[in-house]
């Protein structure tokens, strides 16, 4: 079999979190494309419900759609379990959802700081223990989080002190589950982008005169686009990235390189 069948999904099952829009909707249709069934789960399920519908009719496979707030452990436990019920089983997980409020450190609030990291951070930790769990009593399994660059290092000119704190602790807690579930067929994988032209960013009136200047901070000159990330997600969700664990995939147009 050669590589480009060896990256195909089919049979496959998976889910991603936020996979309503942006980032999290590329990634799923994505996978859907690679030949894999897919689980849209969002806290907006109107749009998600949309997604959904539309990768099923695009790729004939099977969707699904479901609310959920990543930060609330029964919520996230009863989707996995919907999930598994529903599929039989997942072979991939993506934990993606995520925000970013942009304040000063000495003005962000205690409420915004938690409300960054329960969703960035926590909601991460208990969707991939919950996927962890079933991945582990099948004895296979790939997990895949959104980072970001933000993780690495420090933007500029906008504040987002709990946002960078939050992605540098989802590529720790990232090589702390591969580490420990690296002998039991569970791999935990991170993706780490640069500027990527989402809501995330379009959306936010207060960062748009930015990102003239981060296109002149940037080598490529260019953000990223959604699309920009599919082909990372294909791999690392199926069986030809089985050595790699415990990786963080920086794609970021070189911005921090320099
Ligand atoms: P987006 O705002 O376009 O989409 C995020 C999705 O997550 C939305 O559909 C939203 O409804 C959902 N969501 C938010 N809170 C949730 C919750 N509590 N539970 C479940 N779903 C929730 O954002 P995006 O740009 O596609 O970002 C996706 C991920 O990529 C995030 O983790 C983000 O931090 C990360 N990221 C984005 C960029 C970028 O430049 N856009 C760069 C690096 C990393």
């Amino acid at each position: 079999m050669g590589i480009i069948e060896k990256l195909r999904l089919d049979g496959k099952k998976a889910f991603v979190t936020g996979g309503a829009r942006g980032i999290g909707k590329a990634i799923a249709t994505a996978l859907a494309e690679a030949g894999a069934d897919v689980a849209i789960v969002d806290v907006d399920i109107d749009e998600a419900q949309k997604t959904a519908q539309e990768i099923a009719a695009a790729n004939g496979c099977k969707t699904l759609a479901l609310k959920c707030d990543v930060t609330d452990k029964e919520q996230v436990d009863a989707t996995i379990a919907e999930i598994r019920g529903q599929f039989g089983r997942i072979d991939a997980a993506f934990c993606n959802a995520g925000i970013c409020i942009n304040v000063p450190a000495e003005e962000m609030t205690y409420e915004q700081w938690k409300k960054v990291i329960d969703i960035n951070l926590n909601g991460v930790f208990l969707t991939a223990q919950a996927a962890g769990k079933v991945m582990l009593e099948q004895g296979a399994g790939s997990i895949i989080n959104t980072a970001s660059m933000s993780g690495h290092i420090v933007n500029f000119p906008q504040p987002q002190c709990a946002y960078n704190a939050s992605k540098a602790g989802v590529i720790m807690l990232t090589k702390s589950m591969a580490v420990e579930w690296a002998k039991k067929g569970v791999r935990v994988n991170c993706i780490s982008p640069g500027y990527i032209g989402t809501d995330l960013i379009n959306n936010a009136e207060h960062l748009k005169p930015l990102i003239k200047i981060w296109n002149e901070q940037g080598p490529l000159g260019r953000l990223g686009s959604p699309e920009e990330l599919q082909a990372i997600a294909v791999y690392l969700a199926g069986d030809s990235s089985a050595f790699t664990t415990g990786s963080d995939f920086v794609i970021d147009g070189a911005f921090t390189c320099v």
